[in-house]
C-alpha cells in the first residue's frame, strides 16, 4: 500500500510525535499497512523531551489525592509551591477542577491508583522487551527512592507503602540509616523514605528518537513540521485532516497530541477534559559525586534523575493553559530544594546544560483517555497521560495498536473511556 497525500489514503494517521505517538506507530507497524505519523514541530519537542523519565510501576500515584485540595489552597498563595493554578475565568478549567475535586475522594483515588499500577506494571515489562529487541536507548533499572525529610511525610509514605503492598507492588520502607546506606549523597537529617525496586528510568528524548527510528525501519512514514489545522467531517467519519502540508485522508486516525489534544478536538465537536500542566527541568553536567538512584524529594515534589552525562532535577505543576513562558520563581524553587536534601550538590556550582519546560496533558483522575469515540468511527484518542506519560508510553502504544487492529486490548480499557465525564 502507498501513502498518497492529497489524492489517496493512509491506513493509519497518527497525530503527535511524543512518546505516545511514536509508541503507537511502533506497535501499529507490526500489523503492516500504510502508517503515517505527523508532528507540528519535531519529534519529542513537546512534553516528551527533558522530563524526569521515571518508569513507575511502584510509585503509580494520581495527582488527585484526598489531601491535595487543602494543600493546593495553601500553595496557591505561594509562587514557589509545587502546585499552582493561574487565576482566570475559563469554563474548561472550571469543569476540570470540578472533576479533579471528585477524583480526590479516597475511594476513587484508590481505584485510579490500582488501575495505574496495572497499566504501569504492564508497561514496565514492555520497556524490558523493547531494550531486548536491540532498540538503543538509555535505560537503567535502579529502582526509585521516595525521600522524606520530615516524620509526617514519612508516615504518609508508609501509608502509601501499605496500599502498594496490597496491590502486590514490592516496596521497602527505609529508616534514616537504611536510606543513607542506599544513597549516601543524601543529607544526614533525612527522616527516611521508600524504595520501589521495580521502578526504572530512561532518557525520554532518546527513547522517542530510537522508537521512531525503528518504526521508520518498519515502514512508518514520519513527517515533522506538519501541523493539523482543521478537520473535514462527513456523518460519523473524519473525512480529511487538513494540515500545513496538505490534506490527508485516512482509514483510521489516532490523536496523540498531548496537552494540545483538547483544543484540537473542539473542531470535531468533542470535549476532552485535558488541562496543560506546566513543569520545569534543569539538566546539569553530571558532577563527579552525585546521586546514582533516581529520587522524588517528597515534600517539594522534585524529581532527581541521574542520566548518562547529566543530572536532571524536575518539578512544579502549574495550570496556566498552553502558556509556555518560564517563571523564574518556580525554577528557583526547584533549585532551592536541591541542597536541602543533597550533600555537596549546590546548583550554583554546577554547569547548567538546559532549562526546559513542558506541558503535561493532565486528566482530572490521572488516568489517560484511550479508546474510540462514539461520535466518529475512525477516530482513536490517546492522550491525558498526566504525570506518567513516559511510564505509560509502551502500554498505551500497544493498546492503541490492538484497538486499531480490532483485537482485544491487553488490559481492560473501560476506565480510560473517552466519554467517562459525559
Ligand atoms: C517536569 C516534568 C517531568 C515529568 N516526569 C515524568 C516522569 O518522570 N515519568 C513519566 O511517566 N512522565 C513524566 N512527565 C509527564 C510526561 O512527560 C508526559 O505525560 C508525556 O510526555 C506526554 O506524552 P504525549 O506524547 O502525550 O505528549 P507530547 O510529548 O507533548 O506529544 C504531543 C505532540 O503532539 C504535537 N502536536 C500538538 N498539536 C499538534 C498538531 N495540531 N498537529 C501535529 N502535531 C501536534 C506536539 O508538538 C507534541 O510533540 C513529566 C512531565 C514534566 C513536565
Amino acid at each position: 500500500m502507498k501513502s498518497n497525500f492529497k489524492t489517496g489514503k493512509t491506513d493509519v494517521l497518527i497525530i503527535g510525535g511524543g512518546i505516545i505517538g511514536v509508541c503507537t506507530a511502533y506497535y501499529s507497524a507490526r500489523y503492516g499497512g500504510n502508517i503515517v505519523l505527523i508532528e507540528k514541530d519535531n519529534l519529542a519537542s513537546g512534553c516528551s523531551d527533558a522530563n524526569a523519565g521515571l518508569i513507575v510501576p511502584g510509585h503509580s500515584m494520581p495527582l488527585a489525592t484526598p489531601g491535595i485540595i487543602a494543600k493546593g489552597i495553601r500553595w496557591l498563595l505561594n509562587p514557589e509551591s509545587p502546585f499552582y493554578i493561574k487565576p482566570r475565568f475559563d469554563l474548561d478549567l472550571f469543569l476540570w477542577l470540578w472533576e479533579f475535586r471528585r477524583a480526590c475522594q479516597e475511594k476513587r483515588m484508590f481505584k485510579s491508583m490500582a488501575y495505574l499500577c496495572e497499566l504501569n506494571s504492564a508497561s514496565r515489562i514492555l520497556f524490558d522487551e523493547l531494550a531486548g529487541e536491540g532498540i538503543n536507548f538509555f535505560f537503567e533499572r535502579k529502582g526509585l527512592l521516595i525521600v522524606c525529610r520530615t516524620k509526617a511525610t514519612l508516615e504518609a509514605a508508609i501509608e502509601e507503602a501499605k496500599i502498594k503492598e496490597k496491590l502486590n507492588i514490592p516496596v521497602n520502607i527505609l529508616d534514616r540509616e537504611k536510606i543513607l546506606e542506599r544513597e549516601p549523597t543524601l543529607k544526614n537529617d533525612i527522616a527516611g523514605g521508600l524504595f520501589f525496586p521495580q521502578d526504572a528510568h530512561i532518557d525520554c528524548q532518546q527513547f522517542v528518537q530510537a522508537i521512531a527510528e525503528r518504526a521508520k525501519a518498519e515502514g512508518v512514514k514520519i513527517m515533522p513540521q506538519t501541523e493539523v489545522i482543521a478537520w473535514e467531517k462527513e456523518n460519523k467519519k473524519i473525512k480529511k485532516v487538513i494540515t500545513t502540508k496538505g490534506d490527508i485522508e485516512a482509514d483510521q486516525i489516532v490523536l496523540a497530541a498531548g496537552a494540545w489534544s483538547s483544543s484540537l478536538v473542539k473542531g470535531l465537536g468533542l470535549k476532552l477534559l485535558v488541562q496543560p500542566a506546566k513543569g520545569y527541568s534543569l539538566s546539569y553536567k553530571k558532577p563527579e559525586t552525585g546521586p546514582t538512584i533516581p529520587m522524588i524529594l517528597a515534600e517539594t515534589k522534585v524529581a532527581v534523575t541521574p542520566l548518562a552525562d547529566t543530572l536532571r532535577f524536575g518539578g512544579t505543576l502549574e495550570l496556566a493553559g498552553l502558556d509556555m513562558s518560564i517563571s523564574q520563581r518556580r525554577v528557583e524553587a526547584i533549585k532551592k530544594a536541591i541542597p536541602i536534601y543533597l550533600k555537596d550538590i549546590k546548583p550554583q556550582n554546577l554547569e547548567l546544560i538546559k532549562l526546559w519546560r513542558g506541558l503535561r496533558p493532565c486528566s482530572p483522575d490521572g488516568i489517560p483517555f484511550v479508546g474510540r469515540t462514539k461520535k466518529y468511527n475512525n477516530l482513536v484518542i490517546a492522550c491525558g497521560h498526566s504525570m506518567q506519560g513516559v511510564s505509560l508510553g509502551p502500554v498505551t502504544g500497544k493498546i492503541v495498536a490492538q484497538i486499531l487492529a480490532g483485537e482485544m486490548p491487553l488490559i481492560d480499557i473501560t476506565p480510560m473511556a473517552i466519554e467517562r465525564y459525559g
